[in-house]
């Protein structure tokens, strides 16, 4: 049987019974993985999904698929939401989120440093589709408020953010955007729905790459939205349907077999983050180190307020990063000098500075000032894996 009322459980039970049960034909334990791609039907079924309705049976796999379904509950359980829908990809997700939501003359406000792929989607993109878009800090709530407009309809939220591990204050956030007609969206992949709910706090929808924490095992890609049913059921009907990035069933079984870990592995990548970022701190050649654990994180408090678990990313500097890139990938044994984050291996790549803002944010004057102080040419981003702490220690020692 399944859990009758998964809302009254504990996090760790939802995360691996939410969504499934045992199979009512064979009795399987573990979930089927239903790769079909279409569904033979006794009814009449309209062949358009703009028809589609709650009572709609399995049509075709872009529509709506069993497997993809079970992970969907399963993710809105964990984030105390209505409703998810699941993407090919975090990108596939955060594009269904802004194309779906914004037309051409309205605005929106973003973080000025973020996930590249965002940051160059909006500025590429949506600017090219004539919307208006203005990236500020949005660790400074003031800098929300001073860029509203009459016609801002988005404000999109990374917290923690790529790669200073910025906090933004979800509900400061809610609290402007609700004074108007503006949706509130945290890109909560780097907290997952073990440290941080934002719909809780008053967000409007939630985005994940579920390639990062949630599949956690660096193998499937695949995104989410989470929030109310209206605006989940409309997502469905035309960007899931129409623009097409539907989810493979076999990533989100594999993304869904991940997510039973979800709350042991973050307590882990926790635990193993906080011994790490320690190290790094008191290092001669490390300059500077963030980490939402840290008392030296300068939104310590925001963190401890909005963050069950503190994660398990960090991001650090040292001169001559380049220099310290070239032996990472030479000598590094444990920890894969590569990109992604998220998995029960650690990886560590270098954001050089050059690169981030000439091609992802752009950003000029003293917001340019402000990034180089902090990040020099380069801070190397590092995600803490699951491995023994002291293992990963001695590689870094090994190579700084
Ligand atoms: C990786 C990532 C994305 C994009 O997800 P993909 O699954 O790689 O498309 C978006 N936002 C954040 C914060 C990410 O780390």
């Amino acid at each position: 049987m399944a859990l009758k009322n998964p809302a009254d459980k504990g996090l760790q039970t939802r995360a691996i019974h939410a969504g499934e049960g045992p199979d009512p034909v064979t009795g399987a334990s573990s979930p089927n993985l239903v790769m079909s791609s279409t569904f033979v039907v006794d009814e009449e079924v309209s062949f358009s999904a703009n028809n589609m309705t709650a009572e709609t049976p399995y049509v075709y796999t872009r529509w709506d698929n069993p497997t993809t379904r079970q992970l969907e509950t399963k993710l809105a359980l964990l984030e105390n939401a209505e409703a998810c829908l699941a993407f090919a990809s975090g990108m596939a997700a955060s594009c269904a989120v802004m194309l779906a939501h914004l037309n051409p003359g309205d605005h929106l406000v973003l973080s000025n440093t973020n996930y590249p792929g965002t940051a160059e989607l909006a500025r590429a993109t949506l600017t090219r589709l004539g919307v208006e878009v203005t990236p500020v800090d949005t660790s400074e709530p003031a800098q929300i408020r001073a860029a509203m407009r009459d016609n801002t309809r988005m404000v999109w939220l990374e917290t923690p953010s790529n790669p200073l591990l910025r906090l933004a204050d979800i509900r400061e956030a809610a609290s402007i955007t609700q004074a108007q007609d503006a949706l509130l969206v945290v890109d909560s992949t780097f907290a997952s729905p073990v440290a941080t709910r934002p719909l809780e706090l008053g967000a409007d929808l939630v985005v994940h790459s579920l390639t990062k924490y949630i599949g956690g095992h660096g193998d499937a890609m695949g995104g989410a939205v989470c929030g109310e049913q209206a605006l989940i059921g409309a997502l469905r009907g035309e960007a899931l349907v129409h623009y097409g990035g539907v989810i493979s069933p076999f990533n989100a079984w594999l993304i869904m077999r991940g997510m039973a870990t979800l709350p042991l592995r973050m307590a882990c990548h926790q635990q193993n983050a906080l011994e790490v970022a320690r190290f790094l701190e008191q290092h001669p050649r490390v300059e500077m180190c963030r980490y939402p654990g840290l008392e030296s994180h300068p939104q310590h408090a925001l963190a401890r307020a909005q963050m069950d678990n503190f994660g398990g990313m960090l991001c650090f500097r040292c001169a001559d990063p380049r220099a310290l890139a070239a032996r990472m990938m030479e000598r590094l044994e444990v920890i894969h000098y590569a990109v992604s984050l998220g998995h029960h291996r650690s990886l560590v790549y270098l954001m050089s500075t050059e690169d981030l803002i000439g091609s992802s944010y752009r950003l000029e004057g003293s917001e340019l000032a402000r990034y180089r102080e902090l990040a020099g040419d380069g801070i190397f981003r590092l995600s803490i894996g699951l491995e023994d702490a002291a293992d990963l220690i001695d590689d870094l020692a090994r190579v700084l």
